[in-house]
C-alpha cells in the first residue's frame, strides 16, 4: 500500500498533466481547469477513506463537508438571507464532517468494496450528477469532472497495486497483490449489490451521454495533435491555432 504522501503527489501530478491537456484542447476555460485538477486529486486520496484512522479520512471529510456545504448554500442563494445561508452552511458542514463520517467508518472495511473500480465508476457518476444538478454545471463540464474524479480514483488503485510488487534482486510479490484493484469485492455480497444498484441509480441521473461525444470529437483531437509538440524550435513562442 502506498502512503498518503505518495497518493497525493501522484494524483496532483497526473491530474495536473491531464487538466492542462484539456485546457490546451479548449475543452475547459482557464477558470474551470482548477476544478478538474481538484476532483482528480480528491479521487486520488479518496479510496483510503475506509482505513479508519487515516489522514485521508479526516482530510477528505473536511473537504467533502466544505464542498457540500457550499453547494447547499449556493443552491439557496436567491431565497434566503445571509444569516440563514450561514446557518445552512454550518448545519450541512457539521452533518457531513461529524455525522456521516461515523456511518462511513462503520460501513467500510479497509480494502473492501470501497477500494474498487466499481467505486471509481460510482464516484465519477456522483461528481457528474452533483455538479450538473446542484452546481448547475453544463453537461460537458459535468461529465469532464466525473471523468477526472474516476481517473484520480483509478490512479490510486493502480499505485497501490504497483506497490504490491517489490523489485529488488528478484521480483517478489506481496500478499496484498490483487487486493487493491478489483471490479467489486465479491466477498462482501451485500456491499457489492448496493454498489451496483447505486451505480445504475446515479447513471440514470447523469446528463445526456451525447455531451460526452463533444469531448471526443474530431476537432478536439485535431487541436490535440496539432498542439502536442512545437512546430519548429522548442520554447520559441508562437501563436497556437
Ligand atoms: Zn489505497
Amino acid at each position: 500500500m502506498a502512503n498518503f504522501q505518495a497518493h497525493l503527489s501522484a494524483a496532483a501530478a497526473l491530474s495536473g498533466l491531464a487538466s492542462m491537456t484539456c485546457l490546451s484542447m479548449e475543452l475547459v476555460s482557464p477558470n474551470e481547469v482548477f476544478f478538474l485538477w481538484g476532483v482528480g486529486v480528491i479521487g486520488g486520496i479518496l479510496p483510503d477513506v475506509d482505513s479508519n484512522h487515516s489522514t485521508s479520512l479526516q482530510l477528505i471529510f473536511t473537504l467533502l463537508a466544505t464542498i457540500i456545504a457550499f453547494a447547499a448554500s449556493v443552491h439557496h442563494i436567491h431565497y434566503f438571507s445571509i444569516v440563514e445561508l450561514w446557518i445552512i452552511w454550518g448545519i450541512v458542514y457539521a452533518l457531513v464532517r461529524y455525522v456521516v463520517i461515523i456511518f462511513i467508518k462503520k460501513l467500510t472495511l479497509h480494502r473492501g468494496t470501497f477500494h474498487s473500480l466499481g467505486m471509481a465508476l460510482l464516484f465519477g457518476f456522483i461528481i457528474t450528477v452533483f455538479s450538473f444538478r446542484l452546481l448547475n454545471a453544463n453537461a460537458v463540464f459535468a461529465w469532464l469532472l466525473g471523468l477526472f474524479a474516476a481517473f484520480g480514483f483509478t490512479i490510486h488503485l493502480l499505485l497501490d497495486e504497483a506497490n504490491s510488487i517489490e523489485l529488488k534482486d528478484k521480483i517478489r510479490v506481496k500478499r496484498s497483490l490483487g487486493t487493491a484493484i478489483k471490479l467489486l469485492d465479491w466477498k462482501d455480497k451485500t456491499a457489492s449489490v448496493i454498489m451496483i444498484i447505486s451505480i445504475i441509480l446515479m447513471f440514470s441521473l447523469t446528463p445526456e451521454i451525447n455531451a460526452l461525444k463533444q469531448l471526443f470529437n474530431q476537432n478536439q483531437w485535431h487541436t490535440f495533435s496539432q498542439n502536442i509538440l512545437p512546430k519548429e524550435r522548442w520554447f520559441q513562442p508562437h501563436p497556437i491555432k
